[in-house]
């Protein structure tokens, strides 16, 4: 028997929305691809997967139609796959369900491509798990048809039998049938479906922006009036959409509606993006300042080269513990360099990366504050130590001063350049103007300062939660007083400075 070549063309499902809902198959072909096709259906938070350096082309923008006709998008597969380039293909939801997944692939039988295709979560199935929209119920359906509303004007001649769908003793599920209601709707009650028969409207399932509308199938022709509703939407019909025990569990996230802006700089920002998305949030990230490797990277060096002299080193930031890490492993040298040398850090997050390392802070501050733990480190030190601080190009001298009234002997090193980033993203811009953002999270002074240079009064249309009272100072000097302020000096405080405000 011949073993069939290794497959060149994934065609994979990506879910409804939210990018949990890849599965691990599909996720796993993702990080294989050189070439990424992806919908707009299929969230772009997705790629995080891909490998760096693959090529990511978006076939369509939504309410813009395709970028790209199906016939330019299976050239495009084969082109590249002929050139031995594995291709994953992203398609909303199951990519076998009102997917044309049918003119892909005997586009690519045609041309003699090995692919695989790899199934994902329909929308239907987001409908009913995330916006509690039953399809199936053991007193009021046992059964559940998917239908096409395109296929509802009969002028195509393709039209779908709505004396049959009318007499379907189950839920009906309308993919694409926002605007061709008015044609189907009338149809069923024409075939005898009672005006009665409750219908749920899903917009956006599983996404934070998930709206669900209930009504009926009279009156739904007037719920989906022309530019009431936007796809994707999905209207599910039937009795189920009615029964008992519909979960309820998305919407009730506490943050469920709300978009909030993440502003760190982009190596820090996803963990915080992902803590507000958990709490229900849509997040937009838009880093105020960028972080790089120090301009000149000799003093660190040296001090690498001379470790043995400090009693401590002092860390500021978790970006300063892998920096510093960083380039001790660059210098030739591991952790067995830092001996018996104390480390001290500035809060959790700090202490945190340095656990990742498997190392332990010796001291580390009660409140998150340079004057704090300066404080704890007179307290710690043995008289006349030598101090190394690990820090950014900027930030307060704060440490250094008080380490040094103190008659502390003190190096300070640059470990990381910090720059603000000098104009934001006009779509992050837009949706601030309008309103569209609800908080903005101020992790740290220099972010302050960053944003006060980049929005200005622009940022009166947020609410702004500040990391501490000295962040919380910065903007009020700015004339843009926080709404709150974290009682603990972390990100983690943030989030829960934003949870008790709403
Ligand atoms: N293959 C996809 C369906 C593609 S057809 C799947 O399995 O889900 C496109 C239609 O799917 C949209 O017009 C809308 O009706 C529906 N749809 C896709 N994602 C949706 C979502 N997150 N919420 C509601 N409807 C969605």
């Amino acid at each position: 028997m011949t073993v069939p070549p290794p497959a060149l063309v994934y065609l994979i499902g990506a879910g409804p929305g939210d990018p949990g809902l890849l599965t691990l198959r599909g996720r796993d072909l993702l990080a294989r691809a050189d070439l990424v096709l992806y919908d707009y259906l299929a969230d772009p938070r997705m790629l995080i997967h891909a490998r760096p350096g693959a090529e990511l082309i978006c076939l369509g923008r939504h309410g813009h139609g395709r970028l790209q006709g199906q016939d330019e998008v299976n050239a495009q597969m084969i082109a590249a796959a002929r050139a031995g380039r594995v291709v994953a293909r992203l398609k909303g939801g199951d990519s076998t369900i009102f997917g044309r997944l049918a003119e892909e692939v005997a586009a690519l039988e045609t041309a003699d491509i090995p692919y695989e295709v790899v199934p994902g979560v329909t929308a239907a199935a987001a409908a009913s798990a995330y916006a509690g929209v039953p399809l199936t119920h053991r007193d009021a359906a046992s059964c559940v048809a998917f239908v096409t509303g395109r296929q509802s004007d009969d002028r195509t001649g393709d039209a779908l039998d709505l004396a049959a769908l009318a007499q379907f003793p189950g839920t009906l599920v309308f993919y694409m049938g926002v605007t061709t209601a008015p044609l189907w709707a009338p149809g069923l009650i024409a075939n005898g479906k009672p005006a009665s028969t409750p219908v749920a409207i899903v917009r956006h399932a599983s996404l934070p922006k998930q709206w669900i509308k209930h009504t009926t199938l009279g009156e739904l022709t007037e719920e989906l009036a022309p530019g009431k509703v936007r796809p994707p939407a999905l209207v599910v019909v039937g009795e189920a959409v009615a029964a008992a025990g519909a979960s309820a569990w998305f919407a009730r996230r506490p943050l469920f509606g709300k978009t909030v802006l993440v502003t760190r700089p982009a190596q820090q920002a996803d963990e915080f993006a992902a803590r507000f998305e958990e709490l229900g949030a849509s997040v937009l990230q838009q880093p105020a300042i960028a972080i790089g490797p120090p301009r000149d990277s000799r003093p660190l060096e040296d001090a690498l080269a001379r470790l043995a002299e400090f009693g401590w080193v002092v860390f500021s930031s978790a970006n300063g513990v892998e920096r510093f890490l960083a380039a001790l492993q660059a210098s030739g040298r591991d952790l067995r360099a830092l001996g018996p040398i104390k480390l001290a850090t500035i809060g959790p997050a700090t202490t945190a990366a340095l656990a990742a390392h498997g190392l332990q802070a010796d001291v580390q501050p009660h409140e998150y504050r340079a004057e704090e733990l300066a404080a704890a480190l007179l307290t710690a030190a043995r008289a006349g130590q030598h101090f190394l601080l690990v820090r950014a190009s900027r930030g307060r001298e704060t440490l250094h001063d008080e380490l040094t009234a103190a008659g502390g002997q003190v190096t300070q090193v640059v470990a990381y350049d910090s720059q603000d980033v000098p104009a934001p993203d006009a779509d992050v811009a837009a949706q601030l103007r309008d309103g569209r953002i609800d908080w903005i999270t101020v992790t740290s002074s220099a972010i302050a300062r960053s944003l006060v240079n980049m929005f200005g009064a622009e940022l009166r249309r947020a609410r702004l939660a500040a990391i501490s009272p000295l962040t919380a100072g910065v903007l009020a000097d700015a004339g843009y007083p926080a709404t709150v302020v974290a009682a603990e000096y972390t990100a983690e405080g943030v989030a829960q400075a934003i949870l008790a405000a709403v």
